[in-house]
């Protein structure tokens, strides 16, 4: 593709485990290795607050610049399995890498940058039996506020739950409600979401944002503890494999689809359009990526 000589890897499961031994064989066979492109999806800050309140919203694509690991435990609003606080903050890109980002940083770049992906993401979606790749809508981007919980919010709901305890009121959230869709509590109601810009305009196409991804082996399921991570640490994407790979590589380049905003609430319409707006913007960071290598 492009020129380049590329090699697709499929990881056996999530997890930063399996993306380590996937690296760890890759680099032993093929010594030749240049750079690693993680692909798939990733859970976001639906506003950077470091980033003028840039507006992140479902089907936007993430590049990591950087990567923190952290590893809290799995952080839900009314539960924190907290294991240590320890952060560690990894080296960073290569120079080259740390250039070609810092070009697709800028407007004029990233505006070509964003239009080539959508064209790719347009060819991909008009692919025969590719319809399950298309924009879900913007209905079914809904934003609660952080502080707002996933919660049996209609009664009905509570017949398959495990505990029978999970009402409005209190504070505790049993496993059999957290599994189920927000469509299926009644907190999906549009009433209570937070009004977004982007999805009130007529052609919804998928913004880039470049900056630091934090990467762990647990899902980030806390709209506070998101925002916490996104204002002291300048966090603005959340994944499960970079940690495995970042650092056994040459270099590593972290490309996912936003498929939520890294909260309590469960709606899983949006992993196929998420995974296929990353791997459009893969293949056109591919591009820019041997333009600027071999110019
Ligand atoms: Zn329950
Ligand atoms: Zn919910």
């Amino acid at each position: 593709m492009g020129g380049q000589n590329i090699i697709l890897c499929h990881l056996p499961g999530m997890g930063v485990t399996n993306a380590a031994s996937a690296a760890e064989n890759l680099r032993r066979s093929y010594t030749q290795i240049r750079l690693v492109l993680i692909t798939g999806i990733c859970g976001a800050i639906p506003y950077l607050p470091n980033h003028g309140h840039e507006e992140v919203i479902l089907g936007d694509v993430i590049i990591s610049d950087s990567l923190i690991k952290y590893d809290f435990g799995r952080k839900y609003p009314d539960k924190f399995e907290r294991k240590n606080g320890k952060e560690e903050i990894i080296e960073p890109p290569n120079s080259e890498i740390r250039g070609l980002l810092g070009k697709l940083k800028t407007r004029r770049f990233k505006d070509n940058f964003e239009r080539e992906a959508a064209g790719v993401l347009q060819a991909l979606q008009a692919g025969k039996g590719n319809e399950c790749y298309r924009y879900p809508g913007a209905k079914n981007d809904i934003l609660f506020p952080a502080a707002y919980p996933h919660k049996a919010y209609q009664l009905e709901s509570l017949t398959n739950c495990t505990c029978f305890k999970c009402t409005i009121a209190s504070d505790k959230v049993c496993d059999g409600i957290r599994k189920k869709d927000c469509g299926a509590l009644g907190c999906g109601e549009r009433t209570m979401s937070v009004q977004r810009e982007r999805l009130a305009q007529s052609n919804i196409l998928p913004s880039i944002h470049i900056g630091k991804m934090a990467s762990a082996d647990t899902v980030m399921k806390s709209g506070k503890d998101r925002d916490e991570l996104a204002r002291e640490e300048d966090v603005i994407g959340f994944e499960m494999e970079g940690a495995g790979v970042w650092g056994r590589v040459p270099a590593c380049v972290i490309i996912k689809g936003v498929c939520d905003y890294a909260d309590s609430h469960k709606n899983k319409k949006w992993q196929r359009y998420a995974s296929a707006t990353a791997a459009a913007a893969t293949m056109a960071f591919v591009k820019y990526w041997g333009s600027n290598t071999y110019r």
